[in-house]
This record gives C-alpha cells, structure tokens and sequence, in this order.
C-alpha cells in the first residue's frame, strides 16, 4: 500500500488504499492521442504524462484507478481520452495529499510543462491544467528518476 511517503508506482488498482485522497497517473503515450471534444481534431503529442486526480467517492484512490486502468471503457473525463490510448499507465497514492498542491508542487520541476491548457481541471479555480508533459528530453531510459524526481518532491515540499 501507498501511503505517506512511501511512494510507489503500481499497474493495478488493486494494489492501491481504498482511502479517500489523491492520486497521480503516469501516461505513456506511443503515438499521438485524440484529445476530448473539447478540443476537436487535436492531438496529444507521444511523450509521457503526468495527470493528477483526487477520489473521494466510495472505494476511494482504488476505486477511481480500477476505473482508470480498465480498457473499453465509455470516455468520460479529459484523461480518459488518454489513458484508453497509453501503452504504459501507472498510478500512486497521494491519501493525504490535494492534487492542486501536487500539480502546481510538479510544475516547478525544471523541464515539466503544461501541455494543454484546462486539461483535467474544469472543476478547479486554481490549476491551469492537472496533466503535466514530462520533459521529451531524457527519454525512457530514465522516465522512472524523473517520475519519483517529480512526485516526491510534489509530496514532500511542505
Ligand atoms: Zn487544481
């Protein structure tokens, strides 16, 4: 289980806290992705994602990622549209934890960026977007010190 500072990186939800909280998702995009209607005909570059979401229904972070990691289904929200193309989809617990506090904490890694603008955040007054590109750069040899670069330091920074 995920929680407090032991961050780890899982691929299924099952190994995730039913707690309520947030929760970050690591997208890998091989080729382009089809963005929601919101922006029509555009396309997410291949690269690899950030996007951080909070579960406070019944079942908690395990039940909202069982949901994230499930193929097929109906596309609902922004991410959706991304994690139904992604050819690598990751996700840790953040329980105790804001997904506001943890977007803009990853934003001030050198090299993160926002990709599109309003991406994830429709109901947010404070983020310009909860989805963060990862800088193309380093590339996949070392996604994983970046990944655990970024979301510790989301976590940790008071
Ligand atoms: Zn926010």
């Amino acid at each position: 289980m995920s929680t407090g500072r032991d961050l780890r990186w899982v691929d299924a939800a099952g190994e995730l806290p039913s707690l309520s909280g947030a929760y970050a998702l690591h997208i890998v995009l091989d080729k382009p992705a089809r963005l929601p209607p919101r922006w029509p005909g555009l396309r997410m570059d291949a690269g690899e994602y950030l996007y951080f979401g909070s579960a406070k229904g019944p079942g908690g972070i395990r039940a909202r990622c069982a949901r994230h990691f499930r193929a097929g289904k109906k596309r609902h929200w922004h991410v959706d549209w991304l994690t139904v193309a992604a050819t690598g989809l990751r996700a840790a617990a953040f329980p105790d934890a804001s997904e506001c506090d943890l977007t803009a904490r990853a934003l001030e890694v050198p090299g993160v960026s926002i990709p599109v603008d309003g991406f994830g955040s429709s109901d947010c007054r404070c983020c310009k977007a909860h989805l963060l590109a990862l800088p193309p750069q380093f590339g996949a040899l070392f996604s994983d010190s970046i990944l655990n670069r970024v979301t510790l330091f989301a976590h940790n920074t008071p």
